[in-house]
């Protein structure tokens, strides 16, 4: 290791034993270089979008102050929120897929639901969604801990408030937490850049169409890794607005330079 590199491990050590640091930029620094590096360790065995995308709902999970995780609603069994159209990426997407493949009969539903669905825009405004095929008859998720990091980042103050907003069209709102407003920013940029400096895409699609893609097509993510786009026949869900391509491009300039 590099003397600068040796000097960038410990400044960036006491920041790792700790959860993200709302504003801090050394701390978001510390962390996206931790993500992007998980990202790239190919020569480790396994699934570096599982090493990736479990370290970042990780690090989003113990970043909430355990104040705020106390006045949650949230519950298991509670699923309001799971009726509507859910984004992911490829890295969300293969880790999710190594879950519900042990799971034979929630990988067909996932399928079904990606025909049923397939033509809908999942980005009109409240469009009415299918019940996610992952909830089980209990409504708990059957892939909790892989589930996607937007699923990480609904949360609700009041269940009165996902009553009345999720299963409707139209006008709704769900009060949260405000710290996570910003944890959800700060996460889904460390998501994004560290796919970004391992030269990998960022496109967002729906769960349904790209969960049944990455289960279906053999040797998925090592294929998608190599530079193939195995997503190409589905629609991407919007870019990102010019604002966060900005701070994508500056934090390129930044941190590519010190991984
Ligand atoms: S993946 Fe799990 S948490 Fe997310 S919408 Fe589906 S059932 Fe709900």
């Amino acid at each position: 290791m590099t003397p600068q590199r040796e000097a960038l491990a410990r400044q960036d050590a006491p920041f790792l034993a700790m959860g993200l640091v709302p504003g801090d930029p050394r701390s978001f620094e510390a962390h996206l270089r931790h993500a992007a590096r998980l990202m790239g360790e190919r020569q480790i065995s396994g699934s570096p979008s599982a090493r990736l995308v479990r370290h970042v709902a990780g690090l989003f999970e113990s970043s909430v102050p355990a104040a705020a995780q106390a006045g949650l609603a949230c519950r298991s069994g509670c699923a309001f929120c799971c009726h509507q159209p859910v984004k992911v990426n490829a890295a969300e997407a293969f880790f999710l897929a190594g879950q519900v493949r042990e799971q034979p009969d929630r990988a067909a539903a996932v399928r079904q639901a990606a025909a049923q669905l397939a033509g809908r825009d999942a980005e009109m405004p409240r469009a009415r969604w299918l019940r996610c095929p992952l909830l089980d008859s209990a409504d708990a998720c059957s892939a909790h801990s892989a589930r996607p990091l937007s699923c990480h980042g609904y949360v609700s103050l009041d269940v009165e408030d996902c009553k009345k907003s999720y299963p409707q069209t139209g006008e709704w709102s769900v009060r949260e937490p405000a710290i996570y407003g910003d944890l959800r920013n700060s996460w889904r940029l460390i998501l994004q850049a560290a796919l970004r400096l391992n030269g990998l895409s960022d496109t967002n699609y729906e769960l349904n169409a790209a969960l049944a893609l990455a289960l279906d097509t053999d040797e998925a993510e090592k294929r998608w890794l190599r530079g193939e786009n195995i997503f190409a026949r589905l629609k991407p869900l919007a870019p990102n607005k010019p604002e966060i391509e900005q701070v994508l491009a500056l934090i390129a300039a930044r941190i590519g330079p010190t991984l």
